[in-house]
């Protein structure tokens, strides 16, 4: 039972998907007019998330984000630069898939742009005109009316009154009532503009999402997403504009999930703070922080906090996560060693009887303690997606794999006892996990005390190769080599000593 916290009401609720076994999302994407910074990549590091845990628990998932590669930004940055609007969309559209697929987020289903659903725009703020719900002015501007629509403010939870005291209304005497949102904007000298029933002009900034979401995904789907600064006024006028054009109020999306902002420890992180941009110079878009850190940890660190609460991110934070993810990429290598041995058949397969002799804790053996930790995992993304609390049960299975190899490495495990199957389980267990939480896709760096730990067995592998040169020197009655190899090895440190059963070493 998958619950999620919805916006519309306020509360954790059971997810009933609209198709059986399909889930369908929308999230707003980027206004591509600069590169993004860490803020941007939340939303999308969350649903990426989100869609490969419902992947993997067996629905088919539909995921659509767009881009709005028309906005007023955009035609500034264009202006600034001396370049074409769409030339300064391209460049960061590729930047934003260079930033996020360091991030691991997998691609979209669909890339909707404005540019390129203009028709369906169109035929929406029409179907709005003709019900009732928007007018158009006398320069081609045209409104929605938010006083024809009765039900206006429920995702935000804001009466119209309270609006026009919370919010900076500007006075536009044409409008009317204040709180009036542009679906249409008449072109103005040098701005690009498309042909339309009410002549050359632009969409507005919120109709975009509530036509792209018809087109690609109905006039139902399951999921909304988006970073909570949406709530107001984007998400509410999408709601207003879908379900007035639709003429049902139950119509789109039918979950809204919105994440926390993420500060830099003293605000929240923002492109149009001036200051705060300044305080963070070299370390605030995605690529630079990429330019110091691999993208997997910044991942880490982003899941690390539940997708709703406040993200604090900066450089002592990023060197934590760091740290934390060589202590899981640690076990990784671990498993990796042990699966290796199985191949060159150093454990036996199958002994008939799994768990023979294998015990880590008094609680039950490795690969009991997997099974429970991946049942912890799942529960805990069943409730609202809690990555925070699923990572320490990833964790706290890292730490168990930790020391059975330990176990096995000090000889405390013989390795005639291990049962490879067993092994092969636990890492499919915890690889399962690392593919939801969305690690371990790019090369995962080796720790130095790896090495370490290693060693033992590749003394003893050299030991056995010199004492056995040392016995055919011995056969052979050549003993100046034989004393030779004894001697060198007393001088580095490790006595020979030649029993009844043949020679055996140990270190002085
Ligand atoms: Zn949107």
């Amino acid at each position: 039972m998958i619950k999620v916290y919805n916006t519309m009401s306020r509360s954790k609720e059971i997810f009933k998907s609209l198709k059986k076994g399909e889930v369908s999302i929308y999230c707003c994407g980027v206004t591509p007019y600069n590169a993004p910074h860490i803020g941007n990549a939340r939303p999308f590091v969350t649903w990426d998330v989100i869609r490969r845990f419902f992947t993997k628990s067996g629905y088919k998932v539909r995921y659509i984000q767009n881009f709005t590669d028309v906005d007023d930004k955009i035609i500034k940055a264009a202006n600034e630069q001396g370049v074409t609007w769409k030339d300064i969309a391209e460049k960061n559209i590729v930047a934003y898939f260079k930033s996020m697929d360091a991030l691991n987020v997998r691609r979209a289903d669909f890339y909707p742009k404005v540019s390129e659903t203009m028709g369906d725009i169109i035929n929406m703020i029409q179907t709005l005109v003709d019900k009732g719900f928007a007018y158009v002015l006398d320069n081609g501007d045209v409104f929605y009316s938010v006083e024809q629509d009765k039900s206006y403010g429920k995702l935000s939870g804001r009466k119209l009154s309270d609006m026009m005291a919370g919010a900076r209304v500007e006075v536009d005497e044409r409008k009317h009532h204040p709180m009036d949102f542009a679906l249409w904007k008449a072109a103005k000298p040098g701005e690009p503009y498309w042909e339309s029933p009410w002549g050359q002009g632009r969409p507005g900034w919120h109709i975009e999402c509530s036509a792209m979401s018809l087109k690609f995904l109905g006039e139902k789907f399951d999921f909304h997403g988006g970073g909570s600064d949406l709530i107001f006024p984007h998400h509410e006028n999408e709601i207003a504009q879908s379900q007035a054009a639709l003429g049902d109020e139950n119509s789109f999306a039918q979950y809204w999930l919105h994440n926390g902002f993420i500060t830099d420890g003293n605000e929240k992180i923002s492109k149009s703070n001036k200051e705060m941009v300044k305080r963070n110079k070299g370390f605030f878009t995605v690529e630079e922080v990429l330019a110091k850190y691999p993208g997997e940890v910044i991942r880490l660190l982003l899941l690390q906090t539940h997708y709703r609460n406040p993200l604090e991110f900066n450089e002592t934070r990023v060197i934590e996560a760091q740290e934390f993810f060589g202590k899981l990429a640690k076990a990784y290598w671990q498993l990796d060693d042990l699966a290796r041995k199985i191949h060159a058949g150093e454990f036996i397969k199958d002994t008939g009887e799994k768990n023979f002799a294998i015990t880590v804790s008094p609680a039950g053996g490795l690969v009991e303690e997997g099974e429970r930790l991946l049942s912890n995992f799942y529960a805990a993304m069943d409730d609202d997606f809690n990555t925070a609390l699923a990572i320490t049960h990833m964790f706290e299975l890292a730490k168990e794999i930790g020391e059975y190899y330990g176990e096995f490495v000090n000889g405390e495990i013989l390795p005639v006892t291990i049962d490879g199957d067993i092994i092969l389980r636990v890492r499919d267990i915890y690889m399962e996990m690392a593919e939801i939480i969305g690690i371990f896709e790019q090369p995962v760096p080796v720790e130095k005390t790896e090495e370490k730990t290693a060693e033992p067995e590749l003394v003893n592998s050299l030991m056995k190769i010199i004492l056995s040169l040392r016995q055919d020197a011995r056969a052979a009655k050549n003993w100046a080599t034989a004393d030779k190899i004894r001697d060198e090895l007393k001088a580095a440190g490790i006595v020979v000593e030649d029993t009844p059963q043949g020679a055996v070493w140990k270190k002085a």
